[in-house]
C-alpha cells in the first residue's frame, strides 16, 4: 500500500509539475501598417497578458504569432477587434497539439543500440540526442569523434561532434541546432545530418570532396539544459536555465547573448521576456564555449545556426543596417540551388546575433537557416516532417559548405 502511494504521489508531482497549455491559443496577426504595428507591440509588451511571441514580423506585410494564454484570450481578442487588426486563429488549442505530439513520441523505438535502428522520424529527449551521438562515434571511429567544448549551466557536456578524414587543423565548417530549444525540429535535423554524413560519405561525391579538404563540426545540442526542460516541465522553453540575480524569472536568450551589437534593438534587459539578452555578452557558458572554439580553432569558413519556424535562410547583418562587405554574395549563393525552399531575407526586424557575431570574426559565409514550417504547427511540427525538412535542409547545407570549400583557401 505505502509503495502504492508512493508511486501515486510520484505521478501526482510528475503531472502538476508540468506546465499545461489547456484552451492557449496561437494567434496569426497582421498588422496592416505602422499604427497597428505599435499596437501590436504595445500589446505584447503588456507583461500581465502573458504573452508568447513565436514570430516577430519580418515587415508590415508580414503576420506576427503570439501564443495567448487561455486567460488572456479574451482581452486580447477585444483590443485586437478594437483596434480593426485582422487575426485568424492558427493553433485552437495548444494542448491538444502536445498531447498528440507526446503520443507519437510514445511510439519509438527506445534505447537502440545500433544508430541504424535510431528512429529518426520522431522526436527524442536529451539523453537519447546523448546516446546516439555515443553510438555513432563508436560506429565510426575513423569519420567521427566527440569533442566536450564545454559544460552547459546545469552542468551537462556540451558535445560536438567532428566528421574529419585527418590532417591538422583544416579549414572547418561549423553547424549547430538547438540554441533554441522548443524548437524541436533543430535537434531531430541535426541528428538526421550526423547519420547523413557517415552514410554518405563513400557514396555521394559532393560531400567526399567537402570533407576531404574541410572539417565539419556538427553541435546538436546547443543549449542541452532548455532541451531537457523542454521536456520535463515546458515545452515552450526557449532560453537556457541559468537563475537571474534579483528575478524569478529564468534563463536568457542565447540568441542576444552573443558580443554583436549586444544591448541595441531586438533584445530585451528584462529577464522576464523570451528575448533577454543576459547580462554581459557571453554570460551564458553554452555561448562562452562556442565562442571559444571558434577562437582557438580560427579557420572556420561556415557558420550556419539552425532554428525554426518561418522557412528563411538569413545572412549578416541583423544588429545594423549597415550591409555586411559581403553581402552581394551571401545572397547570390543560396540561389545556386536547384530549388529554392527558402526565402531569403536580410536582419530588419527577424535576425540573429548568432551569425552577426560568428561574421565578424571572419568568417564569412554565416547564415542562419528557419526551418518549417511557415505557420500551421510553428514550434510543434509533427514528427512526420522530420524527415522531409532534414532532407530539404541538408541540400542547402551541402550547398553552402560545397560552396565555400570551392571559394577558400
Ligand atoms: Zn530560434
Amino acid at each position: 500500500m505505502m509503495k502504492q502511494l508512493i508511486v501515486l504521489t510520484a505521478l501526482f508531482v510528475v503531472v502538476i509539475g508540468k506546465e499545461t497549455f489547456k484552451g492557449h491559443q496561437v494567434l496569426r496577426i497582421t498588422g496592416r501598417d505602422e499604427v497597428q504595428h505599435t499596437r501590436l507591440q504595445e500589446l505584447t509588451d503588456m507583461g500581465h497578458l502573458q504573452l508568447d511571441v513565436w514570430k516577430k514580423p519580418i515587415d508590415l506585410s508580414t503576420p506576427v504569432d503570439i501564443r495567448v494564454p487561455s486567460n488572456s484570450l479574451q482581452t486580447v481578442k477585444a483590443l485586437l477587434e478594437d483596434a480593426d487588426i485582422p487575426y485568424s486563429v492558427m493553433i485552437k488549442d495548444l494542448q491538444a497539439v502536445l498531447d498528440q505530439e507526446m503520443e507519437h513520441m510514445g511510439f519509438r523505438a527506445t534505447e537502440p543500440k545500433h544508430t541504424d535502428d535510431y528512429d529518426y522520424g520522431n522526436y527524442h529527449n536529451g539523453d537519447e540526442i546523448y546516446s546516439f551521438q555515443d553510438m555513432l562515434v563508436a560506429e565510426n571511429p575513423n569519420l567521427v569523434s566527440k569533442i566536450v567544448i564545454g559544460r552547459s549551466y546545469e552542468g551537462r557536456p556540451l558535445n560536438v561532434l567532428k566528421f574529419s578524414t585527418g590532417g591538422t587543423n583544416r579549414p572547418g565548417i561549423w553547424i549547430h541546432s538547438g540554441i533554441h530549444s522548443r524548437e524541436w525540429i533543430t535537434q531531430a535535423s541535426g541528428t538526421w545530418f550526423a547519420k547523413k554524413i557517415v552514410t554518405d560519405y563513400g557514396r555521394d561525391p559532393v560531400l567526399k570532396a567537402i570533407i576531404d579538404h574541410m572539417d565539419i563540426f556538427l553541435e546538436i545540442m546547443v543549449n542541452p539544459d532548455g532541451y531537457y526542460y523542454t521536456h520535463t516541465n515546458d515545452r515552450m522553453w526557449r532560453k537556457t536555465r541559468k537563475p537571474n540575480p534579483g528575478s524569478s524569472c529564468v534563463g536568457v536568450d542565447p540568441n542576444r547573448n552573443w558580443d554583436a551589437g549586444f544591448g541595441t534593438t531586438g533584445s530585451s534587459n528584462d529577464p522576464c521576456q523570451q528575448t533577454y539578452r543576459g547580462p554581459m555578452p557571453h554570460s551564458e557558458p553554452e555561448v562562452k564555449a562556442i565562442v571559444d572554439f571558434v577562437k582557438s580553432h580560427g579557420n572556420l569558413k561556415a557558420f550556419i545556426d539552425l532554428h525554426s519556424y518561418s522557412q528563411r535562410l538569413m545572412y549578416p547583418y541583423g544588429y545594423t543596417k549597415n550591409p555586411c562587405k559581403d553581402q552581394r554574395e551571401l545572397v547570390r549563393l543560396p540561389q545556386l540551388r536547384n530549388s529554392l525552399i527558402y526565402c531569403e531575407t536580410r536582419g530588419k526586424l527577424h535576425f540573429s546575433i548568432t551569425i552577426d557575431w560568428a561574421y565578424n570574426q571572419g568568417i564569412k559565409y554565416s547564415y542562419t537557416m528557419e526551418l518549417r514550417d511557415t505557420g500551421r504547427y510553428g514550434f510543434l511540427l509533427p514528427a512526420n516532417q522530420i524527415i522531409p525538412t532534414a532532407e530539404e535542409t541538408w541540400l542547402g547545407l551541402k550547398t553552402i559548405m560545397s560552396y565555400t570549400k570551392d571559394n577558400t583557401k
